[in-house]
């Protein structure tokens, strides 16, 4: 069975050279991109995470803004930075890094950004829009795996695509996404019964678990696509990778699959809305 790897960094590679001209375009009229980015506390996790993404902007000539809070941050004293950052023009997406620490409200401070700002997805009207089909901006990841379906001219319609996770940001976004596309979805999650059962029935499986290696080829139908968003410690997915490529037909690799997609997508939601506001 011939198998495709699906590169996530020729498809970034792809949208970030069609974000340059634009770029120059806007910078001609005097207004460059601009991201916020929100870092709360110190986990070395979203350090990284929100370091990538600032260098990303940097190489692309796109503005970084990098608000870095102490982990003892309110949730009122976050909302007054989102506020600030929505009201200032120079300013064109907001960013707040998931998990924030457990004293603040995450929803409440999500629900803060302005709609218009709100460049991956994160308010309860920017998942509606999105769940609706005319969502400006939907989340970053779940936007990255259907531009990786895309790019590769993978199938969906009619296809029976089974998301395992049901996050806010990632799971039930692109359960939306697939749905939209008119795939059948089936949404699992820590609850589910006779996950691997499920599985054995998946065209389309993406994988948005938090675990380290959790879903084996064993689970697996024959020639499945699976797409891996996960990242864990040590540079490895959601997925066993080595067991999982056995039995599909396209896989994402970690790193190098959703992840570079996902920075590009958000690089992408800024110069966007950039050109809106
Ligand atoms: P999350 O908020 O922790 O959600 C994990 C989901 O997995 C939950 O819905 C949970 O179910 C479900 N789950 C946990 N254990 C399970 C089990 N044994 N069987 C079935 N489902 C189970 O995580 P997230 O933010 O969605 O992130 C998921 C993964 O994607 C992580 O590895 C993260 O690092 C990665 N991620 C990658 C990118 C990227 O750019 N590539 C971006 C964001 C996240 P319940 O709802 O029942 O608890």
């Amino acid at each position: 069975m011939e198998k495709i790897i699906l590169d996530g960094n020729v498809v970034a590679q792809e949208i970030k050279e069609g974000l340059k001209s634009r770029i120059d375009l806007l910078k001609n009229k005097g207004i460059t991109p601009c991201l916020a980015t929100i870092l709360v506390g110190d986990n070395p996790a979203s350090e990284t995470y929100v370091r990538m993404k600032g260098n990303a902007c940097k190489r692309l000539g796109i503005e970084s803004i990098r608000v870095h809070l102490p982990e003892e941050t309110g949730t009122l004293e976050l909302i007054e930075t989102i506020k600030e950052l929505n009201n200032d023009p120079s300013v064109h997406g907001i960013l707040l890094q998931h998990p924030v620490p457990s004293q603040i409200d995450e929803r409440a401070a999500f629900e803060a950004i302005d709609i218009r700002k709100d460049v991956d997805g994160v308010t309860s009207t920017g998942f509606g829009q999105t769940a609706l089909g005319f969502g400006q901006y939907p989340s970053c990841t779940p936007a990255a795996i259907m531009k990786m379906l895309d790019y590769y001219q993978i199938p969906i319609e009619g296809k029976h695509a089974v998301v395992v996770g049901r996050s806010p940001i990632l799971g039930k976004p692109v359960s939306a996404l697939l749905l939209n596309a008119n795939a059948t979805v089936t949404t699992c999650h820590s609850k589910t019964a006779n996950l691997p059962e499920i599985l054995k029935h998946a065209d389309i499986v993406v994988a948005a678990v938090g675990l380290p290696k959790f879903i084996q080829g064993s689970w697996l139908k024959q020639g499945s696509v699976v797409l891996d968003a996960g990242y864990n410690k040590g540079n490895v997915g959601d997925i066993d990778y080595d067991t999982c490529y056995e039995a599909a037909s396209a896989i994402t690799p970690v790193p190098g699959g959703i992840g570079p997609i996902t920075i590009a997508t958000l690089l992408k939601h800024t110069v966007d809305s950039a050109e809106k506001l």
